[in-house]
């Protein structure tokens, strides 16, 4: 998504409900923010995602800074507040390779810092093409890493919290250093172990076994271990595929499937039918 050809004329004031630390201190900081949108006007489907807004002047940025966030949250709300809507953000630091300087991200701290009660601009919802199927008798392959489990947390509440109708297969390969870096399942806020029991839902945990290092080989093993299972999957024709999180996750997977696949002109033809079919979606951000 190129954010200099998104729509940001029209704005909504949010005030911060709650922002909660949802990994613990010895890891990288990702918090589970809580946003209050008065204005009924707002309304996204589960996969959108919002722009914020964070004003100037800033040293290396524009006046006004917007980066994009998934909602975390399905359609009726966090936690069925029609008008509170959830974010997921990890709090980003960038190295200046000359000075070897670190710097904090400008959007990613705004939000982290923010308090219950301070106001934070939003513009969208974007992005509908990150969205579930209507028929509720599709299979889900989703694939992601990192705050990539944001979507992926609102998709689980839309299915089995508020629609309860799903019947398709649904499948969740989640990648992360470590069991701390598990969002949305461990031991600080563990709202998704609640689907475990759901007949039509698996997760596969892909944890590194290098966890001090930021890599993505253990997703790609997890594909792999599970290969028959995701190849007939692929074949079918009512799967959809998902991925989201950083780039990587891209680059696991095309690895992973090309293996499955048996080959990757083999994958790069199943994967030209997916999408030309509409059937595979993703959001990606370094
Ligand atoms: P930025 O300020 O954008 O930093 C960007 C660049 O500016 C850096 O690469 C660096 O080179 C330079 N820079 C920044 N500050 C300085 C400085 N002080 N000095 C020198 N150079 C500097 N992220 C999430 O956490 N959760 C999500 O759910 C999520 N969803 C996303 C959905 C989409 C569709 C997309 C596209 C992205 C998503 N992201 C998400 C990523 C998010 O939009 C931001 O890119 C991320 O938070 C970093 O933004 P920032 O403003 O903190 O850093």
């Amino acid at each position: 998504m190129n954010l200099s050809e998104l729509d940001t004329t029209h704005h909504y004031l949010a005030t911060v409900q709650e922002s909660d630390r949802i990994t613990p201190e010895e890891t990288d900081e990702v918090r589970h923010i809580v946003l209050r949108v008065p204005d009924a006007t707002f309304s996204y489907l589960e996969g959108q995602s919002v722009g914020v807004l964070v004003p100037g002047p800033h040293p290396f940025g524009n006046p006004d800074h917007l980066r994009l966030y998934s909602l975390a949250s399905a359609r009726s709300g966090e936690g069925g507040t029609f008008a509170d809507v959830s974010l997921c953000v990890r709090r980003c630091f960038y190295l200046d390779e000359i000075s070897g300087e670190r710097h904090p991200g400008i959007a990613s701290n705004f939000l982290c810092d923010a308090k219950p009660g301070d106001a934070v601009t939003l513009t969208g919802p974007y992005g509908r093409s990150f969205t579930i199927p209507r028929d509720t008798t599709c299979n889900l392959l989703l694939i992601g890493m990192g705050t990539g489990m944001a979507p992926f947390r609102a998709f689980l509440k839309r299915i089995y919290d508020e629609d309860k109708t799903w019947q398709g297969k649904v499948r969740l390969f989640y990648g992360a250093r470590t069991g701390m870096d598990l969002l949305y399942q461990n031991d600080q806020k563990n709202d998704l172990a609640q689907y475990y029991q759901e007949e039509n839902f698996k997760a596969f945990e892909a944890l590194s076994a290098r966890p001090h290092v930021d890599d993505s080989p253990a997703l790609d093993r997890t594909l792999q271990d599970n290969a028959t299972e995701i190849w007939d999957l692929l074949r079918d024709p009512k799967t959809h595929v998902y991925l989201a999180g950083l780039s990587k996750v891209a680059d696991a997977t095309e690895r992973a499937l090309s293996e499955i696949a048996g080959s990757p002109e083999a994958w790069h033809n199943q994967r030209e039918e997916l999408l030309q079919e509409h059937r595979w979606s993703q959001i990606l951000y370094d």
